[in-house]
């Protein structure tokens, strides 16, 4: 078969796996030799003042499988730690490439990324294409009506299952054109350090990296998949799929996952599948709002919400020191392990913004700067729905209570003992408030910064001032 391109370059970024890929794919089946290349973004990695970032390891593993992946194919996995325009036009020139393939990326600076690299391209006379790999569903393909993005996540839901029920889900098959490979052999990879960044306690805590990782996870959860919808709500039970962080650098394939939820034929399956449709509303709500990527509100109103910004009360949240068990155990689960569950992220941002009246920009940026799966598009509509500024959130009205949810989601306070080993003889009684305790319960844990039935009263008045 006359192929249209004699050597293509596929630019790995979020998508970190060799199978069902879908600009791997399309590149394998439209040129003669195929080349793969994975950058180290200077830009980015620049801003990770942090040099043990548990991302940049994960990246760095799986990329370290990925390469070898590649080697055993005879090909190989070119990595540079340059800036992408300089370290595409090194490949291009090296390669003498005639086009760049590609999977789409939708947050701001990808996007303006992805068009100077287009710019370049098209000057050197090489083809540019880029494809939905990320999402199912992207930009416009599920829109209200009349043709507007939703901002309320049931009918866009709705709308979403309606069209997976008309769709088949793509496979993008690699193996059968794998012979399309480049073979050639490029240097060893760079070592975490000369990327200038360390090694981090991830093997200590199992995270399991790369495409390996992935599958690992993807299959346990498999088997559990039927009892998420009972069991998600309890940190302390392993309820979840812990597969975030490989949908954030694609070392899983969220077409299989889905394949996966569809088949399982569960209200379990049902529920996580929900999920991951949340995962995609965001994505199109960062698509056609980028503002909030720079720190605006989704509703206007609450754009300028009067918040205290209580320094003191900011680093004990930031070091799990409140004094209220969940929060604290929550926290530190965060600055432990990059990870943090669930209901816990929605518990702690709550505390954050309507106990201790602090800007959720500032918890925003603060989990961006420690999750391990962190998504620009998840993690700010997750702080703008706790903090009731973002579309479909949280009523400005509803205030979590910190006890109360700890009581409900953590009733025996196994997950709190896990985190915050000062408590582990306090009684399941007094766990969730131990300011309360009696004098023979008092452990060496700080008393709590603040008084919630008092806050909450704060908060209500200060939501209260804003609405217009
Ligand atoms: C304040 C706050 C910040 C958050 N920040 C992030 C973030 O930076 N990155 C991130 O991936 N998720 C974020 N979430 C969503 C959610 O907490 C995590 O996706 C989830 O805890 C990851 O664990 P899991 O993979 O076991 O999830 P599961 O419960 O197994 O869910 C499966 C997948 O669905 C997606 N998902 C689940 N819940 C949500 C949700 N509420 N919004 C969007 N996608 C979801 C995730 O990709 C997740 O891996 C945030 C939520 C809140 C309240």
């Amino acid at each position: 078969m006359n192929k249209r391109h004699k050597n293509s370059l596929v630019w790995f970024r979020r998508d970190l796996r060799d199978y069902d890929h879908a600009a791997l794919h399309a590149a394998l089946y439209e040129s003669q030799h195929v080349f793969c290349i994975f950058i180290f973004d200077k830009e980015i990695l620049s801003h990770l003042k942090n040099k043990n970032d548990r991302r940049v390891e994960f990246i760095w593993e799986s990329v370290r499988e990925l390469k070898e992946s590649f080697l055993q194919k005879k090909s190989d996995l070119i990595v540079i730690y340059d800036s992408p325009e300089h370290a595409i036009s090194y490949a291009i020139n090296l390669f003498n490439i005639d086009a760049i393939y590609t999977n789409r990326d939708y947050e701001p600076y990808a996007i303006n990324r992805d068009e100077k690299i287009q710019k370049i391209a098209l000057a050197k006379n090489i083809a540019f294409y880029d494809f939905k790999d990320q999402v199912l569903f992207e930009k416009n393909e599920i829109l209200t009506a009349l043709e507007k993005s939703y901002t309320v996540f049931t009918p866009y839901k709705n709308n979403y299952l309606k069209k997976l029920s008309n769709t088949t889900i793509p496979r993008f098959d690699i193996e059968p054109l794998s012979q399309n490979l480049a073979q050639f052999k490029y240097a060893p990879l760079l070592s975490l350090n000369d990327i200038g960044f360390k090694k981090t306690n991830l093997h200590d805590i199992k995270i399991h990296t790369g495409m390996s990782g992935g599958k690992l996870l993807a299959e346990d959860f498999k088997e559990r998949i039927a009892h998420y919808k009972k069991t998600r709500d309890y940190p302390a039970i392993k309820g979840v799929s812990y597969l975030s962080v490989h949908l954030r650098f694609g070392t899983v394939s969220v077409r299989q996952l889905i394949r996966l939820a569809q088949e399982s034929l569960s209200e379990g399956a049902e529920t996580w599948l929900n999920e991951l449709i949340w995962r995609e509303f965001y994505f199109q709500i960062l698509f056609h709002r980028p503002d909030i990527a720079k720190g605006k509100a989704f509703k206007k109103d609450y754009e300028s919400i009067p918040f205290e910004n209580n320094l003191d009360y900011f680093k004990a949240w930031t070091e799990g020191k409140t004094g209220y068990p969940i929060v604290d155990a929550a926290i530190r689960q965060l600055n432990e392990t990059g990870f943090m569950h669930n209901r816990l992220r929605m518990v702690a941002a709550s505390f954050l913004v309507k106990d201790l009246l602090v800007d959720w920009r500032w918890g925003e940026a603060y989990f961006a700067e420690k999750l391990i799966d962190f998504d620009l598009s998840a993690n700010n509509g997750g702080w703008q729905w706790a903090a009731s500024t973002g579309c479909d959130a949280q009523p400005w009205f509803r205030i979590f209570n910190p006890v109360t949810q700890s009581v409900k989601f953590d009733p025996e306070g196994k997950f709190i003992k896990k985190y915050i080993p000062e408590l582990k003889d306090c009684l399941a009684e007094n766990i969730h408030a131990p300011w309360l305790a009696k004098e023979t319960q008092k452990f060496d844990y700080p008393g709590p910064v603040i008084d919630h039935p008092t806050q909450r009263t704060k908060a209500l008045a200060l939501y209260k001032s804003c609405k217009s």
